[in-house]
């Protein structure tokens, strides 16, 4: 399902989104020579529970979540990472987000785009379905001259998406991709998320259980589920 994929930009809500969901098929993908950018739309600056440690403020945690997702992103392959630093939690697909991501969108020429299923409705995280709903709302517009046409100087062409891949619960048939060999830099470049997962020997169980639940669809130890969405 993925072979037509050469360059790819992933639509994500949080600085983990990317490593927990499809780490593995970002390993598969740049180990063949696929390029992918990383576009999040938040620095995951609420991303903290308990009782939060003295200093620390949303600011300095959108600075380490940062850090860590780039950490993530080289273990990955992954070419390029962009936060576009909306609030966490409160990510809307306004008209703004729409043009921000469409620009994106020319700028990298990505002929793959990767996002959250916006319809999916186990959807809990209001961002994840704002970070779908926002990436697809800007896939028709980019392409068109006439809508943000001060985004096209210095050689900068319209959008020329060909496929949409839809992730992390979806409401359309799914396909599963087989992460096993991947799996332990998925693990790796999830764990360099420690502001999250502060035990760097924690075995991620919930992971582990979720990533063999969908390889067990296709008789494999780990999986990763997507659906494609038709564009054209
Ligand atoms: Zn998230």
């Amino acid at each position: 399902m993925l072979d037509d994929v050469r360059r790819a930009l992933v639509v994500a809500a949080h600085p983990d989104d990317l490593e927990t969901i499809m780490g593995g098929t970002t390993a598969m993908l740049t180990d063949r020579g696929v390029e992918i950018v990383e576009v999040v739309l938040t620095s995951g600056d609420i991303g903290a529970s308990g009782e939060i440690p003295h200093g620390v403020t949303r600011g300095t945690l959108a600075a380490v979540r940062e850090e860590e997702t780039r950490a993530a992103a080289a273990d990955l392959g992954v070419r390029d990472v962009v936060f576009l630093h909306r609030p966490d939690g409160e990510v809307v697909a306004d008209l703004h987000l729409r043009a921000d991501i469409a620009r994106l969108y020319r700028r990298y020429q990505p002929d793959s785009v990767f996002t959250f299923d916006p319809w999916w409705p186990g959807q809990a995280h209001p961002d994840h379905a704002a970070a779908g709903r926002a990436a697809l709302d800007a896939y028709m517009p980019s392409k068109m001259p006439l809508y943000h046409p001060e985004q096209l100087r210095d050689g900068v062409a319209v959008a020329q998406i060909k496929h949409v891949f839809l992730f992390g619960g979806t409401t359309r048939e799914d396909f599963v991709v087989d992460v096993t060999p991947y799996w332990d830099r998925k693990v790796q470049a999830t764990l360099r998320h420690r502001s999250q997962f502060p035990d760097p020997e924690q075995p991620l169980e919930w992971l582990r259980k979720w990533s063999g639940e969908a390889g067990a669809r296709i008789s494999v130890p780990y999986g990763e589920t997507f659906a494609r969405m038709d564009v054209w």
